[in-house]
């Protein structure tokens, strides 16, 4: 636990998970969208950003077997379609946890992990996953 909080306090903002919501029809983005793509010139302007808490349930999930050679380390691998509390559905790695362990509706929280190290620059790429509540 004293290394996830560490981690997080060093991790810069743009790390945190923000998305918009549609002053128009309170429709949630994540990614953070400029223009709503419901409500079109009805949003401009009105696009607010918001704070996307992490948690979610997963919807449908496939473990890939075939791993790319930046992952080789971690497969077989758990990537799933997760809907976010706010409502957005996203694709996430699930992590820390075998594909046993969970099923459709299985509560999931975001957490940011390394996902690539360039080896020679050492600039380590980070982005969100997810865990087993
Ligand atoms: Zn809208």
């Amino acid at each position: 636990m004293g290394e996830l909080s560490r981690m997080w306090r060093e991790m810069p903002s743009r790390y945190r998970m923000q998305g918009d919501r549609c002053g128009n029809c309170d429709q949630v983005y994540f990614p953070p969208r400029e223009i709503c793509p419901v409500c079109h010139r009805d949003s401009i302007g009105k696009m607010k950003d918001v704070d996307i808490d992490g948690a979610g349930e997963i919807l449908s999930f496939t473990v890939v077997h075939e791993a790319p050679p930046a992952f080789l380390r971690q497969k077989p691998y758990i990537i799933a379609l997760v809907k976010l509390k706010e409502g957005p559905v996203i694709t996430g790695q699930i992590v820390d946890t075998v594909p046993e362990e969970i099923d459709i509706g299985t509560k999931v929280r975001s957490v940011f992990r390394k996902i690539s190290e360039d080896g020679k620059s050492g600039v380590i790429h980070y982005g969100y996953k997810f865990v087993p509540e």
